[in-house]
């Protein structure tokens, strides 16, 4: 049975880090790091950013880490470790720069995911990382002479340590599949309950569904009964809501019936009241939908009119007091009834996952069992949209990697 120090399990961007991470630090001409990955290396990290590999966010740290919806001290000691500059030092030094675009996302420059990928290759190459790909960890088990990591079809491998990054379970054709719950199960780990994140929700309403297209722009979103309200744009599709500001609610989601949305976020009630009122002279003989139409798009609001029972066809100097106050709050809280969210299939992360209470946040390392460390989406917090769930697979990488350097003295290697 071939022998190693560090046996990485899973090449996506947190398993590559670590491997890098490694090696850096090792230093060796021997083979002694071995990364197994179940099909080829990033083939999720191919996808991110549309293609394009959003890696990063400009953000300062603190902000970032309230990009996660659990855990944030969790995650300060690896993202101090390894920040987002550290990040593109790496790719700088092998040629690659990232340019920032809106909202603070870095992205490379005149490039895509595979530089990317390319990049972290010719690392793994550099450090000389034993590369096994289309290899599937079936089980790893814990015996005196080390890890035994049993591959299916294949002879097993023993290693002094392990780093487990096998990824969440969405887009399970490109390898995570959720396997590596399975494994941290195995050592008995909690895995805390796993649902889809940035996803599109589903909704319920035909009619709306028919204003597939329509943007709603900077508009507030929350799952009526959460306190998290997220900012930003909704596309409405054939199957429902998307768009950056859905994306981001979804990781909150937790069996809500319904979704509130402020259309008009940047004015009180009172402030649109007085808005109104004052419109009612000087804009008086426009239609009501027509007047409304100033605040939302066409479509929508014919829609809005119609959910609310309120004849848009009328003067606005024809408004009812009742009718105002009706227009108002729905335009400050319009109820939208929803399906829930779409599958693990379309999800871009998994929410929930090995219970960070289990590991140890300065090292990444198992407290249960010493020498098993663990890496990116596997772990249970979970990004929003922006680069910070890359952010997290490197930097969890990164510190998994440094931190599984320590200790060799009892190592069983010739
Ligand atoms: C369409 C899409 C777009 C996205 N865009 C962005 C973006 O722009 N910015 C951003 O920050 N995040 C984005 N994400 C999320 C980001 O891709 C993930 O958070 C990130 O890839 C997680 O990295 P990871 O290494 O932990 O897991 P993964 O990338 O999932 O890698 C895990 C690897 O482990 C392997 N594996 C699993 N089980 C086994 C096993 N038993 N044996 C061996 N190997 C195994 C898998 O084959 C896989 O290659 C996007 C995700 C999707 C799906």
């Amino acid at each position: 049975m071939k022998k190693y120090k560090i046996a990485v399990v899973g090449g996506g961007p947190a398993g590559m880090m670590a491997a890098i991470s490694v090696g850096k630090i090792l230093n060796s001409n021997l083979k002694e790091i071995v990364l197994i990955e179940k099909t080829n290396l990033g083939e999720k990290l191919l996808l991110t950013g549309g293609g394009r590999a959003n890696i990063a966010n400009s953000k300062p740290i603190k902000e970032q880490l309230l990009k996660f919806n659990t855990n944030e001290n969790f995650l300060k000691h690896s993202f101090y470790s390894f920040t987002n500059e550290d990040l593109l030092a790496i790719f700088k030094n092998k040629g690659l720069k990232f340019k920032e675009e809106a909202n603070g996302k870095y992205f490379p420059i005149n490039g895509n995911a595979n530089l990317v990928i390319e990049v972290l290759k010719e690392y793994l190459d550099e450090l000389n990382v034993d590369v096994k790909l289309n290899m599937c960890v079936e089980i790893i088990t814990k015996e005196d002479s080390g890890f035994h990591i049993k591959i299916r079809g294949k002879d097993n491998i023993i290693s002094s340590k392990v780093i487990l990054a096998t990824g969440g379970k969405t887009y399970p054709k490109t390898g995570s599949t959720g396997h590596g719950y399975k494994i941290a199960k195995n050592f008995k780990h909690e895995i805390s309950p796993i649902k889809p994140g940035i996803v599109p929700i589903a909704i319920k309403d035909k009619e709306l569904q028919k204003l597939s297209g329509i943007t709603l722009e900077d508009v507030e979103v929350s799952f009526r009964d959460n306190k998290n309200k997220i900012k930003g744009n909704i596309l409405i599709s054939h199957f429902g809501l998307s768009g950056p500001a859905i994306l981001d609610l979804s990781n909150f989601y937790n069996n809500n019936t319904n979704i509130s949305i402020d259309l008009i976020p940047n004015m009180t009630e009172n402030e649109l009241n007085k808005k109104i009122v004052s419109d009612l002279d000087s804009k008086g003989k426009m239609l009501i939908k027509n007047y409304l139409k100033l605040y939302q798009k066409n479509r929508f609001i014919d829609y809005f009119l119609k959910v609310i029972a309120v004849d848009g066809d009328k003067k606005l100097s024809n408004l009812s007091k009742k009718d105002r106050i009706k227009i108002i709050n729905n335009l400050k809280e319009f109820i939208i009834d929803i399906d829930g969210v779409l599958s693990f299939d379309t999800a871009m992360i998994t929410c929930g996952g090995v219970k960070a209470d289990e590991v140890n946040s300065k090292t990444m390392e198992s407290k249960l069992i010493p020498g098993l460390f663990f890496a990116g989406e596997l772990l249970e917090p979970a990004g929003l949209t922006g680069g910070y769930n890359l952010q997290m697979a490197f930097s969890t990488g990164f510190l998994a990697g440094k931190s599984a350097t320590k200790h060799f003295n009892n190592l069983n290697i010739k």
